[in-house]
């Protein structure tokens, strides 16, 4: 029997489920190597069923989306995270706690009438913080090799290995210039987890962290370096936050 998989998104930009359709080379297999049951961005008739796995993009930052999520997880054997939001809050937790309303307002404006209910606005977070999470694949978006190794590894009844390594040993390997000890530019390298082949690096450009953090991710160290370049403290702190607010803020 194929693997039954549903593909879901909460509060995002979609860009991680439009990998997978972009995938056109493999798409076809992938669609014949498993029983589609709901993926929304290309599907018209999606069935809410048990699941074998679920691949669920976004953060959790309305109601709705708690909801949805928390209905996916009582379906699904396993739950896999895709993309930076649904991993780390990424963009979306850049609006903190206390900044919902004023969010709203200055982009929807003060008058704004909407349906009872739809802006049930939650902080955003990642799934990990409301449901059990099997794998989490971060990247902004996601890199499509690591979502077609990890899906055939499920398929094959393994979970995939990610890299647990920084972004640094990327750039090392390609040999790069270290644009931080060259330039003294604010790349975060040392915090963010590899598995894009340090591409911005290697084009020149300072990481922004968009896959999110390593594990023992060490901000201080990172600030206090930053800070001695002589960069402005609040824009280091944006930056650490941009893609991983709600990991940054614990680290503080
Ligand atoms: S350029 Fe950035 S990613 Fe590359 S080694 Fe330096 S700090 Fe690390
Ligand atoms: S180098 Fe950094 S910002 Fe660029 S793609 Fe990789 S993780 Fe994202």
């Amino acid at each position: 029997m194929k693997p039954r998989v549903g593909i879901y998104g909460l509060t995002s930009c979609a860009g991680d489920q439009l990998v997978l359709l972009n995938c056109e080379d493999e798409l076809l297999d992938i669609v014949a190597a498993v029983d589609l049951r709901s993926f929304v961005m290309a599907q018209s008739d999606p069935a809410e069923t048990e699941l074998d796995v679920a691949f669920v993009e976004g953060a959790v930052a309305q109601l709705r989306d708690l909801r949805m999520l928390q209905d996916i997880r009582q379906r699904a054997a396993l739950l896999v995270a895709i993309g930076t939001c649904a991993t780390w809050g990424g963009i979306p937790a850049l609006t903190g706690e206390n900044e919902v309303a004023g969010a709203k307002r200055r982009v929807y404006g003060s008058g704004i009438k909407a349906k009872p209910g739809f802006f049930e606005n939650l902080p955003p977070t990642p799934l990990s913080r409301h449901v059990k999470v099997d794998l989490a694949v971060p990247g902004c978006p996601i890199e499509p090799e690591q979502l077609l190794t990890g899906l055939a590894s499920l398929l094959h009844g393994d979970l995939p290995r990610l890299p647990k390594y920084p972004v640094c040993a990327e750039c090392k390997m390609k040999e790069n210039s270290c644009l931080l000890v060259r330039d003294g530019a604010a790349c975060l390298g040392p915090l963010t987890v590899a598995g894009c082949g340090a591409r911005c690096p290697s084009l020149n450009r300072p990481c922004m962290g968009c896959r999110g953090p390593i594990e023992e991710a060490n901000y201080f160290a990172e600030y206090r370096r930053l800070m001695e370049l002589g960069h402005d403290p609040k824009e280091i702190r944006l930056r650490l936050q941009t893609f991983a607010a709600p990991a940054a803020a614990l680290e503080a």
